[in-house]
């Protein structure tokens, strides 16, 4: 995935239904409300520390229609789902779920930052969402450090079949 949101825009890449098809999910509902006030940029604790992430821009791109690039995008992921944003609209407009479904959206293109493949294949592995280094796991048996539960892959495993959301992730290649 590449960063997209700067470029500017095409007639050809906006997708008028695109509005439709997020404010009928379940917490996209309220999405056609923003009238672009900032209080979400503003407010988000991403936001403050990032000089692409901005909540307000990922709403209004939603509902220009820009489907590909605001689900390409790797910025969608750094959201926190801290809710400041949906607790402070003045429209009542859900931003963090509105993110959940575009992001819900992009993993089922395959879309999704390398990096959480990356975490995917850990946990499904080892249960765990980072491979702790060996040389690490040494380094606490030196300390006199008890070891490390096991993570229960074979559990996970199990509930994202049961979800069917690991035949998903299979056939995506994540
Ligand atoms: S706070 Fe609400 S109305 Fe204001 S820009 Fe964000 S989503 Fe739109
Ligand atoms: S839920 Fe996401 S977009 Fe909203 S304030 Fe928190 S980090 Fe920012």
């Amino acid at each position: 995935m590449t960063e997209t949101m700067e470029k500017p825009i095409s007639a050809a890449e906006v997708n008028p239904k695109f509005k439709y098809e997020i404010s009928n999910m379940h917490g996209g509902e309220k999405l056609m409300r923003c009238f672009q006030c900032g209080t979400c940029t503003s407010d988000c604790p991403i936001a403050r520390f990032s000089d692409t992430y901005r909540p307000r821009q990922i709403i209004r791109m939603t509902q220009l229609g820009l489907k590909d690039r605001v689900l390409k995008s790797d910025t969608l992921w750094l959201c926190a789902s801290c809710f400041t944003c949906t607790d402070r609209c003045p429209q009542d407009v859900e931003v963090a779920s509105v993110i959940r479904v575009l992001r819900n959206l992009a993993a089922e293109q395959g879309c999704i930052p390398q990096v959480f493949k990356e975490e995917c294949a850990s946990i499904l592995e080892s249960g765990y969402a980072y491979r702790i280094p060996e040389l690490r796991l040494k380094k606490r048996e030196t300390l006199g450090l008890p070891p490390l539960p096991k993570g229960n892959p074979g559990s996970i495993r199990k509930t994202l079949r049961e979800v069917h959301l690991l035949e998903h992730m299979e056939k995506k290649g994540v």
